[in-house]
Order: C-alpha cells, then structure tokens, then sequence
C-alpha cells in the first residue's frame, strides 16, 4: 500500500527547499519505484495569512492521517508583532503535541568534503557521525509547578520541574538502542546522576532497557564532562541520549561542529515510528526568495524520513550517497562555498542531487 507524506513548505525559504526535496521524492517514486503520494497543506505565517492561524485544524488532521511529515521552515519578521499565542512558531509546537512526537533526532554528520567550514581542526571533526537522540515532550521545559511566586520575604522565586516517569525514560531510550542498532552499536546516555535525583532514575532504566539490547554497548557521561568531550574528541560518540534540556544543548552543540547550518537534518518520532522530519535551520528570511538557500538539509532530511518512518533504508542511502557525489563534484551553495568550487543556487543544486540519484 503506498504511504503517504504531508509536505509542508511553510515560510521563508521553506518553500524553495522543499520545493527541491519534493523533486527528489518524485524522482524516487517515478523512476526508482518508490511507492508514495505526496500531499500539501499550510503552516505557519503562510497559514497566519491564508487562514488567521499558525496550524488550522485541516493541516492537523492531515499530519495526523500521513504515515510521515516533511516540514520546510516557519516564522519571519512579518509575523514578530503578533501575540506570541498565534505566532507561526506555534504551528510547530502544536504538531509535536498533536502528533504526540517524543523522541528528537539530530544528526551531526561532517562531509570531509566540507571539513573546513568547522570552527574545530580538520582532524578533529572530518568524518564526524554523530546522532542526538532528545527526549522531546517531557523533563524540565514541562514540568509542574513551575512559574515565578511571590515570596512573603518580598522577594520573587522562580520555579521550574525536571520530572520524568520510568516509562518515558524507557521509550526514548529504546529509540536510541534501536538507532545504535542500525549504526555503530554504541549509546551514550548523558546525565548529572551526581546531583539530580530525576537523572539517577534515568541512568537505572537507560541501563535496564540496555539489558534488553546485549550487542548494543552502553556508556554514561555527566552532562558537562559529554559538553566538553563534544567539542574536545567528539568522534568518540556514536549515539547520544539524553533528556529535553541536555538535548537541547548538546545537539545545538554539536551541529555547530560541522560548522554547515545547511547541512543538517532532522527527525521528530512518535511512539510507533512515525515522524516529521525538518532541516535544523529555520526560514532564512535574510535570503528568501533569491535562490541562494542550501536544500540538502531538507533533502537529508528525506533520507531520514526513508529509514525511520518509510522503511527503506537503500533509498535513503540512495540519497546520501547522491549528495556526497554532487559535494565531490565542487557544487557549492553560497553557505558552504570555498575557493575553487563552483558555486550554485537552490535549484541547481537541487537538480544536481536528482541526477545524482
Ligand atoms: P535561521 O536558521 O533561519 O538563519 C540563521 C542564518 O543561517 C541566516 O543567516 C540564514 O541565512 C542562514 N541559513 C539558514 N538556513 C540556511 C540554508 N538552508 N541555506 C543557507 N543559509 C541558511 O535562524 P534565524 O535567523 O534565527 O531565524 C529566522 C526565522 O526562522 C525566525 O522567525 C525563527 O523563529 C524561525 N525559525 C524557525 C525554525 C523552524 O521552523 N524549525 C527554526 C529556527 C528558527
């Protein structure tokens, strides 16, 4: 039966990029047997100005029905002036709740070909793989109570929760047993066991869903020594876990390694493998509508989609393997240009990674 993928192009440069991913899809299904219907629906400021809202309910359900999303980007400076209740960010938001899409999946890869474009040594991050798995619907940025209360001493105090429950620990941390199975095989699971009692339960269910997974090797790293190993020999990890607010610094962390916001994907997953896969960056509005985005993150970000939701992992290496060869070709977009590559836009480079395939 064949699968179905909500593509929304969103705001900004959203349009343009996905616009380029949609043609490697198409390319897939009509010439390599890929067996999808792609549908499209509205997001973000474009939904704020075609509809009133950020995420109509139509687009919701739509997300709901598909066996997979492909989101390009939102937000942008024609929307910064409205209450922060409808901004295009909350479309975002409220499909991440809606889709109920818990675990967070960012990879950062370094092309050696684009070795120099890190702020960090070649050698220290040419060939880098890394994938961040972040708990995404639990841990401190939902936790109750939190808020700011009045003292009786007339001061203020700020409050905010890290809970999470033994069963949300275990699922996010299967989808990184899982993924580790399908790459190196190592995990890394990042805490402060030493201070914060929440994290030692999360170290005792990481290790018990470990048991579940013997080929799989498992690590633990306190939070602030796994910052400083990022940066210091991060070829060292292969997979990474680790709760909302750790992910959410560490994969900002280590995407920065790679030096290429252009270049990366991402993935967010619900229980039963279903996700919606984004570049990291955003809408770019600095260079909308010039032709002058990078596409490969979203186009990557149609590679993940092919292995984690669709189940066809030689059409992502496919993709991957079609975009290394159009980076040793020396096409370059204006983001990762360097001497003597030859530089092109959007949609050159979109087609180039089509011919590629
Ligand atoms: P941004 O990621 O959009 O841009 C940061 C810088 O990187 C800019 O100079 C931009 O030109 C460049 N850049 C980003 N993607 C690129 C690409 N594919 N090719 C070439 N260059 C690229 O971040 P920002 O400027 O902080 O935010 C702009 C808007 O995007 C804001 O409204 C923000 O809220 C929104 N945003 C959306 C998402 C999302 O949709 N997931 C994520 C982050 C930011």
């Amino acid at each position: 039966m064949s699968k179905t993928i909500l593509v929304l192009p969103g705001d900004g440069i959203g349009p343009e990029i996905v616009n380029e991913a949609v043609k490697v899809l198409a390319t897939l299904r009509d010439e390599h047997g890929l067996d999808v219907d792609l549908d499209e629906a509205l997001v973000g400021g474009a939904a704020i100005d075609a509809t009133g809202g950020p995420l109509p309910d139509v687009t919701l359900e739509l997300a709901k029905e598909a066996d997979a999303v492909m989101l390009g980007a939102v937000g942008g400076p024609k929307w910064e002036s409205l209450d922060i209740t409808i901004r295009p960010e909350k479309g975002l938001l409220g499909l991440r709740a809606g889709l109920n899409l818990f675990a967070n999946l960012r990879p950062a890869i370094l092309y050696p070909q684009l070795a120099g474009a890190s702020t960090l040594k070649p050698e220290v991050v040419s060939g880098l793989d890394i994938m961040i798995v972040r708990e995404l619907t639990g841990g401190i940025y939902f936790g109750q109570p939190r808020g700011v209360n009045q003292l009786e001493t007339g001061e203020r105090q700020g409050i905010n929760t890290l809970v999470y429950t033994e069963s949300e620990i275990d699922r996010i941390s299967r989808v990184a047993f899982d993924i580790a199975m399908k790459r190196g095989k190592r995990v890394c699971s990042v805490d402060k066991a030493n201070v914060l009692e929440c994290t030692e339960l999360w170290r005792e269910v990481a290790t018990r869903v470990g048991g579940d997974y013997p080929e799989v090797e498992l690590s633990h790293m306190y939070v602030d020594n796994a910052a400083m190993q990022l940066v210091r020999f991060p070829k060292q990890f292969d997979v990474m876990v680790t709760t909302n607010m750790f992910g959410d610094i560490l994969s900002d962390c280590a995407a920065m390694l790679t030096g290429s916001i252009g270049m990366l994907p991402s993935a967010s997953l619900d229980e039963n493998g279903k996700g919606m896969y984004e570049p990291i960056h955003g809408s770019a509005p600095d260079i909308a509508g010039q032709g002058l985005a990078n596409p490969l993150a979203t186009i990557l970000s149609v590679a993940m989609m092919l292995r984690y939701s669709l189940n066809e992992p030689a059409m992502a290496e496919r993709i991957e393997s079609a975009v290394n060869k159009v980076l040793d070709d020396g096409l370059r977009t204006p983001d990762i240009m360097s001497e003597g590559m030859n530089e092109v836009g959007c949609e050159q480079m979109g087609d180039a990674v089509v011919a590629a395939l």
